[in-house]
């Protein structure tokens, strides 16, 4: 079993940023070798277009690419054909909310939560605004989690979808997804899962969640950025209308109308983006053989070490303090997050200040905006270490005017 010292090794950054402690890894994680490689390789080889030639050399690029769409299949054990590729979580997430344009009834209720990314909420709210249906929050507990209790409370007959996360960007929680899914399921509601977050940590199955759609994106899971993925229950994805037409996806035109293919292709009109998907296969391939159990155990160290060490500076506020995910969300009294994060960045340190595309979050926080420091399999103490002093160096600094 590899050590984080050789593991470090596997991504080039490392040898061309120095110093570097990317303390950022839920924005976007590292990218290893394996997975330029596999990209560099369809592009040196390849290069050509998939599904439409009649050549030896597009019959190959198809190959790849559909191998790709079979790795994230079973890697998250759904049928390919329930696998769409999409530019990102952002826009397979805005898939489905736009296609509940059409669906959705005045009076008909959509629960979501306040934890939501901006990605997440905002497509409910225009669906919400042109359909006449209604947005319900989920109260948040004290800490501001996601409960089954306080979900069951806006459930009811006039729920039709809940659109949450599995793991919030800006604190870390884990929403209790199997246990909502099946009240949303009594009441014929659909579930769609916001997963960007929890995809690079946890193994996630689409049969035992039973979620209805779920999304995620390639750059916060070792792949590149440009690809995504909307996994949607057959029956239902063949019923969604498409956000794009044009090539591949047509399948009889006429002058006034055409017909459009089945799932996924249905979805993926035009050229689609072939060496990310690859890209995004190689990187399964690369959580696969680390595995998740690792990840685990090695981010759970650090994130007990990083609250410990943080709760010892007393101008710390820290607001997540019991988040299952290695994302610790804080404020230094009187300074602002952007001044540290600029002053941290001078060490080499990098981290998130701002609010983090999730602006209901600073609300219920009742701050502007916070710091977020967020791990990976690739951090290591010395990382802490680092922060940890320019931290504290930071604070001095300001305090000083
Ligand atoms: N949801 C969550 C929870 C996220 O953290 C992010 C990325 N910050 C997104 C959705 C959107 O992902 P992308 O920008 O890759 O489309």
């Amino acid at each position: 079993m590899m050590n984080v010292k050789e593991i470090r090794k596997l991504f080039p950054i490392f040898n061309q940023v120095k110093p570097l402690h990317y303390l950022d890894s839920a924005a976007s994680s590292l990218k290893p070798q394996v997975v330029l490689d596999a990209m560099d390789s369809y592009y040196e080889k390849l290069g050509v277009n998939v599904h439409r030639g009649t050549y030896q050399l597009t019959y190959e690029a198809t190959d790849l690419y559909e191998k790709a769409r079979s790795t994230v299949a079973d890697f998250i054990n759904a049928a390919t054909d329930e696998v769409v590729f999409t530019r990102g979580a952002t826009e397979a997430l805005n898939m489905v909310a736009y296609s509940y344009r059409n669906i959705l009834k005045p009076g008909d209720e959509i629960i979501t939560s306040e934890l939501e990314h901006h990605s997440q909420l905002i497509p409910w709210q225009v669906t919400a605004k042109k359909t006449g249906a209604k947005l319900v929050f989920i109260p948040l507990d004290k800490a501001g989690k996601i409960t089954v209790e306080n979900f069951s409370e806006v459930l009811s007959d006039k729920t039709k979808v809940v659109a949450i996360n599995h793991v919030s960007n800006a604190l870390g929680y884990e929403t209790p997804v199997k246990e909502i899914t099946r009240l949303a399921h009594e009441k014929q509601a659909i579930v769609s899962l916001d997963a960007a977050q929890s995809i690079a940590h946890q193994k996630i199955d689409v049969k035992e969640l039973n979620v209805d759609f779920l999304a995620f994106s390639g750059h916060k899971m070792f792949g590149p950025s440009g690809i995504g993925v909307l996994y949607g229950k057959k029956e239902l994805l063949n019923d969604l209308e498409p956000m794009q037409y044009g090539g591949e996806m047509a399948d009889d035109v006429f002058h006034e109308y055409a017909t459009v293919k089945p799932s996924p292709i249905r979805f993926e009109a035009g050229t689609p983006i072939i060496a990310g998907a690859i890209g995004l296969g190689s990187a399964i391939e690369f959580i696969l053989a680390l595995g998740y159990d690792k990840i685990h155990t090695h981010l759970t160290k650090l994130h007990q070490m990083l609250i410990a060490e943080l709760k010892e500076i007393k101008e710390i506020t820290l607001y997540n303090e019991t988040a299952s995910h290695p994302t610790v969300t804080f404020n230094i009294k009187d300074i602002h997050p952007h001044d540290i994060a600029s002053y941290l960045d001078q060490k080499g340190v990098s981290v998130r200040a701002g609010h983090h595309c999730a602006q209901l979050v600073s609300r219920f926080l009742n701050v502007p905006s916070t710091l977020r420091v967020s791990l990976h399999i690739y951090n290591t103490e010395e990382d802490l270490f680092v922060l940890i002093d320019a931290l504290k160096e930071a604070h001095q600094f300001f305090s000083s005017f």
